[in-house]
């Protein structure tokens, strides 16, 4: 029974990223998972998530110095880190292959892909940025 449960588990951490774009930490997300399993333990969330990364069900975001985010969108995209708030935003439509051909025409070797995050400010941020140049 003990496998099953661990398997709610997984679907519920699955369900709840599918759920939202907003990129959650895994403290956000053990803090959301809580409510239905309130004896799981953070380090289970991090196992579960680690698991479905692993396997191709979520995406892993390394964002810097800030920490971790999660993200149930596994179709091809980048990210964009506000400096300011934290927020993580998506951007889709861009153009992987081009990189990967400007950085095989400057490097000696082969090149088989790449991991790019932008930073900068998120829309919100410009907005209050505007209001405080005023
Ligand atoms: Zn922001
Ligand atoms: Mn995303």
């Amino acid at each position: 029974m003990a496998t099953l449960k661990h398997s709610r588990q997984r679907e519920a951490i699955k369900a709840y990223l599918m759920d939202r774009t907003d990129h959650p930490t895994a403290d956000t997300i053990y803090q959301a998972i809580r409510e239905t399993f309130p004896n799981i333990s953070l380090g289970t969330v991090y196992r579960n998530l680690a698991f479905l990364a692993e396997n191709g069900d979520i995406i892993r975001i390394s964002c810097g110095e800030h920490s971790e985010r999660f993200d149930g969108n596994t179709s091809p995209h980048h990210h964009c880190i506000c400096s300011v708030c934290g927020r993580v935003d998506d951007i889709f439509g861009l153009n992987d292959q081009i990189i990967d051909e400007l950085a095989s025409i400057r490097y000696n070797g082969s090149i088989l892909g790449h991991q790019t995050y932008f930073y900068g400010l998120c829309s919100e941020c410009v907005e209050k940025q505007k209001t405080l140049d005023k």
